[in-house]
């Protein structure tokens, strides 16, 4: 690479007047000179004057555009080109090698005298020129120098000559003589004219077949058309080839481009969840910090707390060091004043026993003043049991006294026992006579019994009475219906609202019982039947007649006093009696039953079921 960059050195030395690189220049310095793109431009212009002014509008203000204008003539000659980033910090080969290319191409233009290379051989592989041994730089350069001022191998020149060839004024094709055409034609002048001149030939001969309207256009003027024409094809089919190829480029570029767009999208959705994360755990770390200065906060306020409840504590400490201090003076001075109560207290003490010794001499006299006095009272003990024991001998003597005065009593007694048997056997034959004589009461008794029956039961087994209740307060007493009550149960009644016979009729009963006629007096009649009962008999008493009539003040009374009781009380107040009275003779049980009849349902009264005993008794009914 190092003899392909000498090589390009010594060309562009000869080729431009200012280049004056060393040949041994590094790849730096080459590209120094080169990266403002002027010397390429200048270079292209020098090889084919006019191209870049003509067809791509002359020189650029930055580099690049110069850059890229060569770059294009370049393609448009069908030569390998170079990347503009190559020659800003790339491999330097790649323009090295495109220069050599040019040259070769261009020289070899010259050598082959070909009148259209580039349409002809637009991609020719050109043999590099060789360069053998070494040449000093100035000699190179004095080579290249000649070259390039060479008319015979510069195309420079032809180039320019056939701008020349086709600079016409408008009118004039047609008039353009035969050798002229055939120059334009035949020469390469075609070949480098600028595509802007060949257009202005092809326009300019069509104006004038316009403007002649007999259309007379010469042969020679046609066949010139049709060559500018061809020619302009040509270059047109070449631009549209280096536009694919340039396409295709593009194209891959772009999905190069794309593929590494999506890399870095796919990088920077990393990076975004990334960051996501790291906001996430920034946020948790906030949430963290204001915690912890929270417990700091409570920390610092508990200090405080605690150095108040400190200070308070060394308050209360000193305090009850001061008690303490207080309280150990007191106890000093109570110490001292019981150490002067126990001295003195043991002088007392000391006294005391004194006393205590005196005293116990004192006692021991008098232990013995009595012990005297006993000896003298034992002397009057003794004599007092002589006189004792002598009254205790005349004692004995009167108790045997006594025996033989109850041993005659219990001789009398003796006596009077036997007596007193004889008497109660004569009682014992006296009492037989009674117990006959009460056998004979018990037969009588029983006579007197079944009399009594026989009395009831003639008097009528079925007895009918009536009685006759008074006027009730507030009743008219006047229109009474009872007319006469006789004395053998004869009872009047009249009726006022029947004339004659008929306003009277008479009953009979075995007794009336009046108005005035109390409870007790009712029962008289009743009493001996319950005699009858207890003797065995049955006996049944009813009360009969209508709602109001009295049957219930005549059973039961109207009261609970002695007088108002009815005929039940009555009874079996007699009932208790007379048994109790034969309570020696007789033992009876008895039993009571109340019932009514009403309706013709039987009812008894003296259930504990209300509902038996509600209604109003219309018949009332007792036994025994
Ligand atoms: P009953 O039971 O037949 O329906 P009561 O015995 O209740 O009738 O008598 C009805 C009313 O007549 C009661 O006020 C009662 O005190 C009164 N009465 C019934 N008989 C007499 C009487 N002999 N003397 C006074 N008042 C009586
Ligand atoms: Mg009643």
């Amino acid at each position: 690479s190092h003899d392909r960059r000498a090589e390009v050195i010594d060309w562009l030395g000869g080729l431009l007047p200012e280049f004056d690189l060393p040949l041994d220049s590094s790849d730096e310095e080459l590209r120094e000179y080169l990266i403002d793109g002027t010397a390429l431009c200048y270079t292209a212009d020098k090889l084919m004057p006019g191209v870049l002014e003509g067809v791509w509008g002359g020189y650029a203000s930055d580099h690049r555009s110069n850059v890229k204008k060569f770059l294009s003539v370049i393609a448009e000659m069908g030569l390998p080109g170079f990347s503009v980033k190559d020659l800003e910090e790339g491999s330097m080969s790649s323009i090295v090698e495109c220069l050599l290319a040019l040259r070769d191409n261009v020289s070899a233009g010259l050598g082959e005298n070909m009148s259209n290379y580039a349409a002809k051989t637009p991609s020719r592989p050109v043999a590099p020129v060789s360069t053998p041994g070494r040449r000093s730089p100035g000699e190179d350069r004095r080579r290249g120098l000649w070259d390039a001022k060479s008319p015979q191998r510069s195309p420079l020149l032809s180039g320019q000559k056939a701008n020349e060839v086709f600079q016409f004024k408008r009118g004039q094709y047609t008039d353009l003589p035969a050798a002229k055409i055939s120059e334009m034609i035949q020469s390469n002048s075609l070949d480098n004219a600028p595509t802007q001149s060949l257009l202005r030939v092809v326009n300019g001969i069509l104006d004038e077949s316009i403007e002649r309207k007999r259309g007379e256009i010469p042969h020679r003027v046609v066949y010139l058309l049709r060559n500018v024409v061809q020619e302009i094809e040509h270059r047109i089919s070449i631009q549209a080839e280096h536009i694919r190829n340039q396409n295709s480029i593009i194209k891959t570029r772009e999905d190069k481009y794309r593929s590494k767009i999506k890399a870095l999208e796919t990088l920077v959705n990393g990076t975004n969840e990334e960051n996501e994360m790291a906001i996430n755990r920034l946020e948790l770390v906030k949430v963290e910090k204001s915690k912890i200065d929270e417990r700091r906060k409570i920390g610092e306020q508990d200090m405080v707390r605690l150095m108040r409840e400190k200070e308070n504590a060394e308050n209360t400490v000193t305090n009850l060091q001061q008690e303490i201090q207080v309280m150990s003076r007191m106890f000093e001075e109570y110490r001292e004043q019981m150490e002067e109560k126990t001295s003195q207290m043991e002088e007392h003490l000391t006294l005391r026993a004194k006393e205590a010794e005196f005293l116990l001499t004192q006692s021991k006299k008098r232990v013995e003043e009595v012990e005297t006095a006993s000896e003298l009272q034992s002397q009057l003990w003794s004599k007092k049991a002589n006189t004792f024991r002598s009254f205790m001998d005349n004692q004995k003597l009167s108790i045997k006294d006594i025996r033989i005065s109850s041993q005659s009593i219990k001789q009398e007694m003796f006596a009077l026992q036997m007596k007193w048997r004889d008497e109660i056997s004569n009682i014992g034959l006296d009492l037989k006579g009674l117990v006959d004589a009460a056998e004979n009461y018990h037969g009588v008794l029983a006579e007197n019994q079944k009399l009594f029956n026989e009395v009831q039961e003639l008097k009528g087994n079925i007895r009918v009475y009536c009685r006759v209740r008074p006027f009730l307060p507030g009743q008219d007493g006047k229109s009474t219906a009872v007319d006469y009550i006789g004395e053998n149960g004869e009872i009047l009644i009249s009726n006022p609202s029947k004339q004659g016979k008929d306003g009277y009729r008479m009953f009979k009963f075995n007794k009336i019982f009046n108005t005035h006629v109390s409870q007790a007096e009712v029962f008289s009649d009743i009493q001996p039947l319950i005699r009858s009962v207890l003797d065995g008999f049955n006996v049944c008493i009813f009360a009969y007649g209508q709602t109001g009539s009295g049957k219930t003040y005549t059973m039961s009374g109207p009261g609970k006093s002695k007088e108002d009781w009815g005929v039940n009380y009555r009874a079996l107040n007699d009932l208790f009696d007379i048994s109790l009275k034969r309570r020696n003779t007789f033992s009876y049980e008895v039993e009571v039953q109340m019932v009514e009849i009403y309706n013709e349902q039987v009812r008894d009264l003296l259930s504990n079921d209300i509902a038996q005993k509600r209604n109003t008794r219309y018949l009332e009914y007792f036994s025994t």
